[in-house]
């Protein structure tokens, strides 16, 4: 196979090939080039040559430093420069570059081909003494660091020596002569820690950096940033070799790093930053803080213009928000980098509305272009104004990520994920983030740092994420070691709440008070454009009337699951629900049965109100009798005093309820089995419920719905007992309008699945509980899995935790099964999911090609299952 594609002006060789294959920079480089943009020509390493390279027990494959050399062979002539020439010099740069971005995850190195000779030649063809040995004491730094693993600390303590000699405080004072020296130095430093002397041969350094490169595929932040991403799957990174252009050559030069599109806000406005006389290196890592680019044009108004015009060449290109990386050499623009812009979900959503008023995708391409998942952004909460106004602001850095934070600060990534672990809401404080703290900001609420720009790694990483982050807030004087920041006089430590608002940058002191979100019209009408193409319905899990109008304002085209047990926590009712579970007879559990249900004919009228004209599916009692009953001595003594019992009485029932596994116990519909005058409480509220409705001309569709259903015998009694209580409550009532209920089942026990054909017969529908039925398909229990799904994560003997993605090899076959069976027997049943999963794009995906009619899942997640429904339905 080919290992080695070349881009510039003589051939684009990697065009249209698959990002797999030559990862995202590398296939970016070569359309770029291939579209005319100003792109410094070089060739890209195949993604697998570095599966191969891990494959041969990290040994390059026999043959690529041969292509290789082919490759530099086509540069020297494209740049009429040579590698290790003592006149004009090839310089490249080597940068990782895998199919799936991994900002700042991987190792880069430049100034490549610098050796005692060529930097002189670097000298005399740039006429820049001072520059040349600045290149080569960079590439000394970068090449210790990154391919032989030495500390950059060595490195700075020769500096400090230099620049105390020459007496001067920062890097640029340092003259030409100094850099010399420290180009010695750096080469005694590099020969003292590695037992070598820093490489020669261009040829060597190149090999080299390739092998770090691939190497730096597998280093454990690379492996943690893809374990946070879901990233899998993938061959391995790109090595990508390209021609040096230099920022840094004078105030003539400079480096930026921009969106064509505010990565915000989505507004259709260039959105970047630069540096003067810089690498690019410099932006990124957030030392200097960069300058936005609205002020380019005070700089070099034809650069500015210049951009632009690439802004609307690559989104004409792309038909997308770019990320671009640029350098300027010498007052000309050279692009170092394009990949699609990460943004937040409200950017997300409307630059794809905007997209397609500019006629560049249609809706339905606007559609695929936005996560669902993103959409919990747009979900957001914010500070409320009132909170907000009064709140004391103790300083303003850079609005990188939006969304509201409160929590405490702290100062190491290691100590916020500890704290975290331990509870407590975190702020990362950090001078700036480097790919080391993604797990400490995964674990945060929210990041804030004092240096670095809306470009910086904590920013980028922030913004995917979600993340609420505030950057470069200059005011802030960290002291980690101490565990305290200051800003202006103020002292916090680690006890210390502070608010961190993303959208404005402000630092706050306080917990101020959050709000949740409005909505924009983008996102209305992305729903919309979504709600045309699905087509699964959406309902969701509600069982408050508060919750249910929630719901429909996100979407929600009905109730698929009413846990009724929730209604009996509330402290007048669960004494009466307590008092039925103590109750020795049948006749005095009637009697407390009759204190619930007006709680529970109440409730149902309320979301039967709320959600008018749509079906409300409502289950009957689920959970075993013991989850009602206190577990604590006290709680029980003072149940026993509210009750009038004896405490031991109490302490008696609890026993005899105790059970080994109480999941596969006396619950579900095993619960109406023993004690069927529950089961008749709740239908005769259900149905009177339906029936004051009627009467005010509110249409209710109630859907009763037995579960943990096994076996059709419990199905068929159950039902028989249900449609008995409903005539005997129409009855009662005299009432004499159409009543529409239907009576169903979950779907959540193996067996189930396995003889749904026998249960369809008497079931007008089926939901299918995957929570249970993932229990019990994998013999996880919900309840533990805690205990060990850490360790099977990250042994890669589970993708996902299955309670949260619905395993589709196995439980999807189940339920494959039990739509088949049960249509088989009933051709128009109608089936949904009421787990967990029914929010998750992925299994929604799933829902929707094993024909489902609807997915169910929490309010908050309606509109990400309506953007997944349709996506799965293009
Ligand atoms: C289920 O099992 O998937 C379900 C929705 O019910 P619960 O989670 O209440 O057991
Ligand atoms: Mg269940």
């Amino acid at each position: 196979n080919k290992m080695v594609y070349y881009f510039g002006k003589s051939k684009t060789e990697g065009k249209g090939k698959p990002k797999a294959l030559l990862g995202g920079k590398g296939l970016n480089l070569a359309e770029m080039t291939s579209i005319g943009l100003p792109v410094p020509p070089g060739f890209t390493i195949t993604t697998e040559v570095c599966d191969q390279y891990y494959k041969a027990g990290k040994q390059l494959p026999s043959g690529l430093m041969d292509e290789v050399g082919k490759a530099i062979k086509k540069l020297e002539k494209e740049l009429d420069k040579k590698f290790g020439d003592d006149s004009n010099p090839l310089l490249v740069s080597v940068r990782s570059g895998a199919a799936v971005s991994m900002p700042g995850m991987m190792n880069t190195i430049l100034n490549l081909g610098l050796n005692d000779i060529s930097t002189e030649g670097l000298a005399k063809a740039t006429k820049n003494e001072r520059f040349a040995y600045d290149a080569y004491r960079r590439l000394i730094n970068m090449f210790g660091d990154v391919v032989m693993g030495m500390d950059h600390h060595q490195f700075e303590i020769a500096f400090d020596k230099i620049k105390k000699k020459y007496n001067v405080s920062d890097d640029t004072e340092v003259p030409a002569e100094g850099l010399k020296e420290l180009c010695e130095a750096y080469k005694e430093v590099y020969k003292e820690h590695t037992g070598e002397m820093f490489p020669q041969d261009p040829v060597a350094q190149l090999e080299l950096s390739i092998e770090a490169v691939f190497g730096s595929w597998n280093t454990d932040r690379a492996v943690k940033y893809r374990e946070i991403e879901g990233i899998r799957h993938l061959l391995g990174t790109a090595v990508n070799v390209q021609s040096m252009v230099y920022g840094n050559m004078g105030d003539d030069s400079g480096t930026g790093v921009a969106f064509t599109r505010n990565p915000n806000t989505g507004g259709n406005k260039f959105y970047g930053e630069f540096l003067i006389n810089a690498q690019g290196e410099d932006v990124v890592a957030g030392i200097r803080t960069p300058q936005p680019v609205a002020e380019m044009p005070k700089w070099n108004r034809a650069i500015h213009k210049e951009l632009l015009e690439v802004k609307k060449t690559l989104e004409n290109h792309y038909a997308e928000m770019q990320d671009i990386e640029f350098t300027i050499e010498r007052g000309t623009l050279y692009m170092l980098q394009t990949r699609t812009g990460k943004r937040t979900g409200i950017a997300a959503v409307k630059i794809a509305c905007d997209l397609v008023k500019e006629e560049l995708i249609d809706q339905k391409e606007a559609v695929m272009r936005v996560d669902p998942n993103a959409l919990t952004q747009l979900l957001l909460p914010s500070f409320k104004t009132t909170a907000r106004n009064a709140a004391e602001v103790l300083c303003k850095g850079i609005n990188a990520s939006p969304g509201a934070a409160v929590g405490k600060p702290a100062f190491t990534a290691e100590e916020a994920r500890e704290r975290k672990d331990a509870g407590e809401d975190i702020i990362l404080v950090r001078r700036e983030t480097s790919p080391e703290d993604v797990d400490g900001m995964s674990a945060a609420v929210g990041i804030l740092t004092s240096t670095g720009g809306a470009t910086s790694h904590a920013a980028v990483v922030a913004r995917g994420w979600g993340k609420c982050c505030v950057a470069g807030a200059s005011d802030v004087e960290i002291d980690e070691k101490k565990k305290r920041l200051k800003v202006h006089g103020q002292t916090l430590g680690v006890n210390d709440v502070i608010s961190l608002d993303g959208t404005t940058g402000e630092v706050m002191l306080g917990a101020v008070e959050t709000q949740e979100p409005k909505l924009s019209g983008d996102f209305a009408k992305l729903m919309k454009w979504a709600d045309e193409y699905r087509t699964l319905a959406v309902r969701t899990n509600a069982d408050s009337p508060a919750d249910s109008k929630r719901a429909r304002d996100f979407g929600a085209e009905g109730i698929g699951l009413c846990r009724t047990e929730h209604m009996f926590f509330e402290p007048d009712r669960i004494i009466h629900m307590r008092s039925m579970i103590l109750a020795e007879e049948e006749k005095d559990r009637r009697q407390a049965l009759a204190k619930l249900l007006p709680f529970q004919r109440k409730d149902f009228e309320g979301i039967f109100k709320a959600m008018a004209g749509l079906p409300v599916t409502i289950r009957l009692l689920d959970p075993p009798l013991h989850e009602f009953l206190p577990h604590e001595t006290a709680a029980q003594k003072e149940m026993a005093a509210e009750l009038g019992v004896k405490a031991s009485d109490i302490k008696k029932r609890i026993e005899a309820l105790h059970e080994a596994n109480p999941m596969l116990g006396h619950r579900g519909c095993r619960l109406s089995i023993t004690y069927p005058e529950v089961l008749e409480m709740q239908v005769q509220a259900i149905t009177e419920a339906a029936i004051n409705c009627g009467k005010k001309k509110i249409k209710a569709h109630p859907e009763i719905m037995i579960p943990l259903v096994g076996t059709y015998k419990e199905l068929a009694l159950l039902r028989g007992k249900v449609e008995e209580t409903i005539a005997k409550t129409v009855a009662a009532k005299k009432f004499e309008g159409d009543l529409d209920i239907s009576i169903g089942t979950m779907i959540e026990i193996p067996r189930a699945c396995l003889t749904a054909d026998e249960i369809a017969e008497h079931a007008d529908f089926f939901s299918f509980g995957t929570n249970d039925l993932t229990q019990m398909a994998f013999g996880y229990s919900r309840d533990d899995i805690g205990g060990f799904l850490p360790d099977y994560l990250e042994q890669e003997i589970l993708d996902v935790d299955p309670f949260q993605s619905l395993d589709q090899t196995g439980v999807g076959q189940l339920v494959e099964l039990g739509v088949t069976k049960g249509r088989s027997a009933k051709k128009a049943l109608k089936i949904g999911i009421c787990g967990e999963h029914g929010g998750d794009p992925s299994s929604v995906e799933f829902c929707h090609r094993v024909g489902l009619n609807y997915v169910s899942c929490s309010p908050f997640r309606v509109p990400i299952a309506r953007l997944a429904a349709a996506q799965a339905a293009i």
